[in-house]
């Protein structure tokens, strides 16, 4: 089968990112899931075990003296030794920030096509090919790279679109030395660590969110999106029209220029559904809106709506929950 490597990104401690076992899942449809994984030298003995539980056949440790001292060049660098080394006809790519920019440069250094934002990917007559879901999730579109020379497409998979795993396995582990860049490249000078809200899940792959709109009224208000997301253990978001209201911080914002979730279960509170904010959370598999407007385009596309004031419903909304747990 053919090779199809996906890059894995780490976290500072060292672990794999939650996004490695959705690559490599998507990864083992289309063939063989290799996991490259750039380190600085000595610092990776651990994720050959690691990745072959997510699914990985081998994994490659690329070691660069120049992680941490360069932005994604010494990554980009190291993924294009693997790609000449295995001859993929895919990489795998996280769209995270770090995933977006190691995954351009890539396929200008190899003159790959890339198809960006994928929320899925399978073969067809041979070739690689995207599914994206475009116009606020109103359409599905499929991409595919075409090169005149045998280059691998370099696909950018959205995280939390993938929920396909790969079995576990026992990798060959194979480690290079990635040569020095000395190319053009931003020097990384300081890092500052943002500390997590150890509280509550992250909202990007949280399982399920808790999103607040306009429609709350106020920051104090905004408790109760709190509240409904802790009694669900969910992460909290936010419309923009909240966030601009300064309802909440703007790492909450759902949508076109906020974040884009997937979760199993979306729980909108007085949000009207335009269509900016739903390009952030359409592809949630269970969708359930609050609203007081019967005629709010959210409710087009609930799984359950219910029509009623936050302030009414989200209280007995809560109490149910607690008394369950009780
Ligand atoms: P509103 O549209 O004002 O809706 C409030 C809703 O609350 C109404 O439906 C109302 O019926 C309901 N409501 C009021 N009181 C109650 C109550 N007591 N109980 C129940 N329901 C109640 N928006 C985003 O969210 N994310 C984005 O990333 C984003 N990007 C954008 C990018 C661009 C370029 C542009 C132009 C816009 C963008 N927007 C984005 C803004 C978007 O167009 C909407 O303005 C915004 O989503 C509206 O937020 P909202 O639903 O909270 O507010």
């Amino acid at each position: 089968m053919a090779n199809i490597l996906a890059f894995i990104e780490t976290s500072a401690s060292g672990e794999p990112h939650e996004s490695a076992a959705e690559l490599l899942g998507a990864a083992a449809q289309l063939g063989t899931p290799t996991a490259v994984v750039v380190v600085t030298p000595g610092t990776g003995g651990h994720l050959g075990e690691r990745l072959g539980v997510l699914g990985a056949e081998h994994v490659v440790i690329a070691e660069s003296d120049q992680v941490g001292a360069l932005l994604t060049s010494p990554e980009t660098t190291g993924l294009a030794v693997a790609v000449e080394a295995l001859d993929p006809v895919a990489v795998l790519v996280s769209h995270s920030l770090q995933g977006r920019e190691v995954a351009a440069r890539l396929a200008v250094r190899i003159t790959a096509g890339i198809c960006i934002d994928a929320v899925a990917v399978h073969t067809a007559d041979g070739r690689i090919v995207a599914v994206h879901s475009v116009f606020g999730g109103a359409y599905s579109t499929e991409s595919a790279a075409d090169t005149a020379e045998r280059t691998p497409a370099v696909v950018t998979l959205r995280q939390g679109a993938v929920t396909d795993r790969a079995p576990a396995a026992t990798p060959k582990v194979t480690v290079v030395a990635v040569p020095n860049d000395d190319g053009p490249a931003a020097i990384i000078d300081s890092v500052d660590e943002t500390p997590a809200d150890a509280t509550r899940p992250e909202l990007r792959r949280a399982a399920k969110v808790v999103s607040g709109g306009r429609g709350l009224g106020s920051k104090d208000n905004f408790a109760l999106v709190e509240d409904l997301a802790d009694a669900l253990g969910a992460a909290v978001g936010a419309s923009r029209a909240a966030v601009d209201a300064g309802y909440v911080t703007p790492q909450a914002q759902v949508g076109q220029t906020g974040m884009t979730v997937s979760p199993q279960l979306y729980v909108a509170l007085g949000i009207s559904g335009a269509i900016q904010h739903r390009a952030g959370m359409q592809t949630a598999t269970t969708i359930v809106a609050i609203n007081k407007d019967e005629d709010a385009p959210i409710f087009d596309i609930a799984d359950f709506g219910i029509v009623g004031d936050v302030f009414t419903v989200v209280p007995q909304f809560i109490e149910a929950l607690e008394a369950r747990k009780r």
